[in-house]
């Protein structure tokens, strides 16, 4: 079987990877990829750009692709899925109709008021004076929210009224056109990833992300820093409830609009200190780098289980196996990250990290002339397993330890909330 990954990330190396290693799959063509795919025994990149439907349609043609596995939201946003499936190719990622759980926010919250899913208060606005005044109203702790894709950089938690009223400014300014303005919630984040066919719903084990640069979960938000699995604060009678009282409707009413939803629905999750878990956001991919943390755990093939969900059979498909322990995935990311950084830097080291038994999933590289070198401002993914997250923790920072590039910066406390 030969499959395409779409995307350029840490997450789509880890899908290039998870579906190498089933037997079915013997090659896999990665759009554009990067210097971590490059590499991989049975892969090859094509540098073509994410948002080229046509090319991305004729090489699977051409090459006899069984399965696409799209990556990146833009591409989901934009129709990729759609454009594919008129030539009869098997696509894992939702329609654009279905991609607009992510790629709008005041869609998402209809939605989920329509399913009645827990998630937080909000109103959505297009026009400043109006959000100010309930702003004004509201009080702060209070969150602001652009309506599209952002790339992580459309959210303002605002500490005070004034923050809140200044960022509705900002956003408008920045040409967003409509705003999200969201009640606060506290409490713990988790991440669901769960697999549908449109029906049946799978979750995959949960995971936590670290968003901000700075250790302590401070500073900028960033794409993440650093991720583990399995969140031990998603226990399996949160999961369950999860799954009912959210992943499920979600779906059935993604149905009843008549939306075709086969591909990740990722639930964004605030745990509140009662327990009780609340949708902050849906994404229509799987996540970079819960990923990376996710899939060195199942057991499962990865091609099987997306297939059943490209042919809506997931109601079949036997129980996911994983792996007993724990993975944890820490960002090596260039100097100046989240803001700006320099690319072209030379990287050394892989190979001892991997000796050491870690995974380096590569996100921001690439090749040239031979040698491996920075391309981006996340650059690498190091993932370690072990039968604890302390045992997993000590092995991903040893091999963290092992690469070198100037100015490479990466937390040195991913996963504290589970090291014990
Ligand atoms: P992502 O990069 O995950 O796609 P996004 O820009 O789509 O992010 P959200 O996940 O909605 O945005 O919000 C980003 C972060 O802001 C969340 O991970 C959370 O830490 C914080 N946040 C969002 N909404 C709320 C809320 N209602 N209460 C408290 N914090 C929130």
């Amino acid at each position: 079987m030969k499959v395409l990954v779409v995307g350029n990330g840490g997450r789509e190396h880890a899908l290039a990877w998870k579906l190498l290693q089933s037997p079915q799959v013997e090659s896999c063509i990665c759009i554009p990829g990067n210097g971590g795919t490059a590499g991989l025994k049975g892969c090859q990149n094509i540098a073509v750009s994410v948002d080229d439907f046509d090319s991305i349609a004729r090489i699977a043609q051409e090459r006899g692709i069984d399965l696409v596995v799209v990556g990146p939201e833009f591409p989901l946003s934009v129709g990729i899925t759609d454009r594919l499936q008129r030539d009869k190719i098997k696509v894992f990622g939702p329609t654009q109709a279905g991609a607009q759980i992510e790629a709008s926010k005041s869609w998402a919250k209809a939605l989920m008021e329509e399913a009645g899913v827990p998630t937080a208060k909000s109103a959505t606005f297009t026009e400043a004076e109006a959000a100010k005044t309930y702003i004004a109203q509201q009080g702060a702790p209070i969150v602001v929210k652009a309506d599209g894709l952002a790339a992580g950089k459309g959210v303002i938690v605002a500490a005070t009224v004034e923050e809140a009223q200044a960022a509705i400014d900002t956003l408008f300014r920045e040409g967003f056109t409509k705003l999200i303005v969201e009640e606060y919630l506290l409490g713990e984040e988790v991440s669901v990833l769960a697999l549908t066919d449109g029906f049946t719903v799978r979750s995959l084990l949960p995971a936590q992300d670290h968003k901000r640069i700075g250790e302590g979960d401070t500073g900028s938000n960033t794409g993440g820093m650093g991720a583990y699995a399995p969140a031990p604060i998603a226990t399996p009678e949160l999961m369950q409830q999860i799954e009912q009282d959210i992943l499920k409707p979600t779906v059935e009413a993604l149905r009843r609009r008549g939306i075709d939803y086969r591909g990740v629905l990722y639930a964004g999750l605030m745990i509140s200190p009662q327990g009780e878990p609340k949708v902050l956001e849906f994404n229509c991919r799987f996540g970079d780098p819960e990923t990376q943390a996710i899939l060195p755990l199942l057991e499962t093939p990865l091609d099987e289980l997306l297939f059943a969900c490209t042919e809506q059979r997931l109601a079949d498909f036997p129980p996911l196996r994983w792996k007993a322990g724990s993975a944890v995935c820490v960002v090596m990311a260039s100097a100046g990250y989240p803001g700006a950084y320099e690319k072209g830097i030379a990287i050394a080291g892989i190979d001892k990290a991997e000796a050491s038994g870690a995974i380096v999933f590569h996100a921001g590289t690439k090749l040239q002339n031979r040698q491996l070198v920075t391309d981006g401002g996340r650059v690498l993914g190091v993932t370690a397993t072990g039968d604890t997250f302390a045992d997993a923790i000590d092995r991903v920072y040893q091999a963290v330890d092992c690469i070198e590039f100037a100015g490479k910066y990466y937390r040195r406390d991913i996963g504290y909330r589970v090291r014990k």
